[in-house]
């Protein structure tokens, strides 16, 4: 074998079982932008598929409709990232939820399908805080007004109403909510879903739950750097990046994983890692190898975990140490190295 991410499919399920059990009544959309934050979006949309998992939340139209191929024609998949005419198009032949979040595109959106005579269901976005694509609260009426209208000539379908928030301070989150609320009130009669809450805000704060929460750190099993930990979430990490040794010397063992699939240099004589023989210190880090102190028996073709699994760190114990979030420790892991699955469903 050669260095790969190992997924472990049984943890997720465990992980989408615990994510649902907690946020419920509400519903989890399972987020699964990044290909599947770096697990593989095809194994991850399979899984949760037989998990009846009823909502997906991508990022692009391409990802969309890929999980539209994978989840089947029941599955809802909601893509947020709309470019031109060509992903309203899309989206429309994979029927995919978009959602909106200036007014350009709510009219963009429904001119696209009253020419193509169908409806479009969407999600309107206001902006709560963040700045990032949402409709400024002193325009949202006006949007809203818009929206509607379309929905009675039955371009469109005004599905939702949701918000993305920092999830930093309680303090700023409540403030998000409270503009989130007004939101919802703009739209008098009509009560879409209401989405505000990712992964922390849905565990720890449960008056942000509304209908649906989005979640993707939390179901691959990726703690908030600084946060609580994963015995507390309840959560296991899914995934372990796992090396090969190459070559052994006297005190060094060198396996086939460097920068450039991802391994930050600075982690060399501060990570321990995973071996046959138990924790070994990580001693350096190159290009395309790296070099681990030496156990007694070391072999040519062992395993070496660096992180998650039987590593001693997880991804984000790896992030804490480097100032960054366990998202990005799993995203840097180069896309050319394999994903390898075990457990359920493999
Ligand atoms: C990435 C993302 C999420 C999921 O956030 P997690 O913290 O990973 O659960 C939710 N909503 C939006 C809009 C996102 O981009």
């Amino acid at each position: 074998m050669t260095a790969r991410l190992v997924v472990d499919l049984t943890a997720f399920i465990a992980d989408l079982r615990r994510v649902r059990g907690v946020v419920a009544p509400a519903r989890h959309m399972l987020v699964v932008k990044d290909d599947a934050y770096g697990h593989g979006l095809e194994r991850i949309v399979r899984a949760a598929a037989g998990e009846h998992v009823g909502w997906y939340g991508a990022f692009d139209m391409h990802t969309a409709v890929r999980v539209r191929e994978l989840a089947g024609p029941s599955a809802r998949i909601v893509a947020w990232t709309v470019y031109d005419d060509a992903d309203v198009d899309a989206a429309l032949d994979a029927d995919i939820d978009l959602g909106l979040g200036t007014r350009p595109l709510i009219l963009a959106v429904a001119a696209r399908a009253r020419a193509r005579r169908t409806t479009a269901r969407v999600h309107l976005k206001i902006d709560t805080g963040l700045h990032r694509n949402g409709i400024r609260p002193e325009e949202w009426q006006e949007a809203v007004d818009l929206a509607l209208s379309a929905q009675r000539d039955g371009a469109l379908a005004v599905t939702g109403v949701w918000s993305h928030i920092a999830e930093a301070s309680d303090d700023e989150d409540d403030r998000s909510r409270r503009l989130f609320l007004a939101a919802v009130d703009a739209l008098g009669a009509h009560r879409p879903l209401r989405h505000l809450a990712a992964s922390a805000a849905a565990f720890a704060r449960p008056e942000f739950r509304f209908d649906m929460v989005r979640i993707g750190a939390y179901a691959y099993g990726i703690r908030p750097a600084g946060g609580p930990g994963d015995a507390e979430l309840g959560l296991t990490p899914i995934a372990t990046l796992v090396a090969t040794v190459t070559g052994v010397a006297d005190d060094a063992v060198t396996v086939d994983v460097g920068f450039a699939h991802g391994m930050d240099s600075r982690l060399a004589g501060v990570l321990e890692v995973g071996t046959p023989a138990g924790t070994r210190r990580l001693t350096a880090v190159h290009a395309t190898t790296a070099t681990v102190d030496a156990w007694p028996g070391a072999a040519v073709g062992d395993d070496v975990a660096l992180f998650g699994g039987a590593a001693p760190h997880s991804a984000t114990d790896v992030a804490e140490r480097l100032g960054t979030i366990g998202e990005h420790v799993l995203l840097r892991v180069s896309p050319r190295l394999p994903r390898a699955y075990i457990g359920a469903g493999d």
